[in-house]
């Protein structure tokens, strides 16, 4: 096992035109290990200069370099050689996710590098593939419509799944012919960076792919108010996101958002309880429950309510919390000091509005921003630990007397992003998943994505827009019209 308290790493820059470049204030800030609160690394700080000579030279790349003349082919090809040197660097990367997000080790084997592997494949496969049509409109005309890249994307990401979401956005933007500025999140840029070497190694042009570190409120907002950037393609919070809607307004630009979630796992009277109760553990816990679809509100039929509070319960006090690198691990800290705080203060908040504590509800050992996984039983859907994004790994256990009712409550929350429902009744099955507000539902399992599949929100706090499936490259295309007038046919 490393220790991981030894580990340090060389200074990081700002990747801006294919090259490493420091901040133009001189800036840089620390990144911390959540696990043992030690700085890792410094890393430059993007400011709204870095910013300008970043989009500048995406706006270069798009219409003046190499990538503007390469075929579908040659991008897809691109992607494919980025997606194996992800997995030639499998195992650095997952050090780095584990270091500088806490995240355990064989968790991020076996989610996110596949993930982000699986998804630039998916769009290395499409680069080539995307097509627009001939409509014939006009018997006095050539009608057709192209597809061409919407142009500079601002690509803005959250620190709880850092290479993952970054792919997710990069991928299908240079699939369609995009040039991309990646914002990674202050609190975990070194995967991001990792990927921009990999990038240049891969043979992307310069100025294809920049990255720039920085704080959300400084490089964030610098690059969403930035002219030239003509499509935002977000991943965080609901209020940043509404934030980043509104700038966009002011010039129209497009955006993608990918906001919060409060999402209902529904297990009704007849479900398999065993499975149910095992996968609404993964459902909350796994990444200490810093998920945007995890399963924090569990609707349970008031018959079942006390034998699934204990399976859950169980389940709860079976994790080993710590150190991400031990293989034992399976769930590791909080991302940051500020998370851990939020998290108890919504514990607190629940206590306070008479909500059971089953399980946990504390934070965890002396170092790091550990909280015990968490079970708060017999609430009710108005309470605030019902309504509100917790963000870690607490379970709020909802009782309900029938499928109406289970139906309202799951759809009475502000989010609209997934849902999950357990019975073994095909035709309840299908129902209830048609009455779900959601742009995602599991019957019988939870949590799985794929990158054939859309995914995202469907308004509210949860976002507007998909990513990944055929539906993200209308994210990153404009459709053109094209009229070749023919005169009068004889
Ligand atoms: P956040 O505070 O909204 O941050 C997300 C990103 O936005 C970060 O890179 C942040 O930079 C940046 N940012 C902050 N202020 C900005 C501004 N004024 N202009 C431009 N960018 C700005 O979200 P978070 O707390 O990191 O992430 C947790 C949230 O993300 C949760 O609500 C979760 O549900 C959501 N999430 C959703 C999905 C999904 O697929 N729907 C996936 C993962 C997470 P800094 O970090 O550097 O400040
Ligand atoms: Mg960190």
């Amino acid at each position: 096992m490393l220790d991981q308290a030894a580990v340090t790493l060389p200074e990081r820059r700002l990747l801006i035109h294919g090259a490493w470049t420091d901040a133009a204030s001189g800036k840089s800030f620390s990144t911390i290990n959540p696990a043992t609160e030690e700085i890792i690394t410094r890393v430059a700080e993007a400011g709204a200069a870095d910013i300008d000579a970043a989009v500048r030279s995406a706006r270069r790349a798009l219409e003046e370099g190499p990538w503007r003349l390469m075929t579908g082919a040659q991008r897809g090809r691109l992607l494919r050689r980025l997606a194996d040197l992800i997995e030639r660097d499998r195992e650095n990367l997952v050090t780095l996710e584990a270091i500088d997000a806490g995240k355990p080790l064989a968790a991020t084997r076996r989610q996110d590098l596949p993930a982000a592997i699986d998804c630039l494949e998916y769009y290395a496969g499409w680069a080539d593939k995307i097509a627009g049509e001939i409509v014939p409109a006009r018997a006095d005309a050539l009608t057709y419509v192209t597809r061409q890249p919407v142009g500079v994307v601002a690509a803005i990401v959250p620190w709880n799944f850092p290479l993952m979401n970054a792919v997710w956005k990069i991928a299908p933007a240079l699939a369609c012919g995009c040039t991309v500025v990646l914002k990674p999140a202050e609190l975990t840029p070194l995967s991001a960076l990792r990927l921009g070497e990999l990038a240049l190694e891969a043979g992307l042009p310069p100025g294809v792919l920049n990255i720039v570190p920085g704080f959300g409120t400084v490089a964030g907002q610098a690059l969403i108010e930035h002219p030239e950037v003509d499509k935002i393609s977000f991943t965080g919070s609901p209020q940043v996101g509404k934030h980043i809607m509104a700038t966009a307004a002011q010039q129209c630009k497009h955006v993608t958002l990918e906001l919060g979630g409060k999402s209902p796992n529904l297990i009704f009277e007849d479900a398999d309880l065993d499975a149910a109760a095992h996968a609404a553990g993964s459902g909350i816990f796994f990444n200490a429950g810093q998920v945007c679809s995890a399963g924090s509100r569990i609707l349970v039929h008031e018959s079942r309510h006390d034998e699934f509070v204990d399976r859950l319960v169980g389940r709860a006090r079976r994790l080993k919390l710590g150190n991400p690198f031990d293989p034992e691990t399976s769930m590791g800290p909080l991302i940051s000091a500020t998370q851990q705080e939020r998290v108890l203060a919504h514990i607190e908040r629940g206590r306070e509005g008479g909500v059971r504590i089953a399980s946990g509800g504390r934070a965890h050992g002396e170092k790091g921003y550990f909280i015990e996984p968490t079970v708060l039983a017999d609430a009710d859907n108005a309470m605030s630990v019902a309504q509100e994004e917790i963000f870690g790994p607490v379970a709020t256990v909802i009782p309900f007397k029938d499928d109406a009712q289970a139906i309202r409550m799951a759809n009475d929350s502000r989010y609209s992003l997934a849902a999950g429902l357990w019975t073994r009744d095909v035709t309840r099955a299908h129902r209830v998943a048609q009455a779900l507000r959601a742009g995602t539902v599991w019957i019988n399992t939870f949590g799985p994505t794929d990158t054939r599949l859309p995914w995202g929100g469907l308004g509210g706090d949860s976002g507007v827009g998909r990513d990944l499936g055929r539906t993200a490259l209308d994210n990153y295309t404009e459709q053109k019209a094209v009229w070749l007038h023919l005169g009068k046919v004889a």
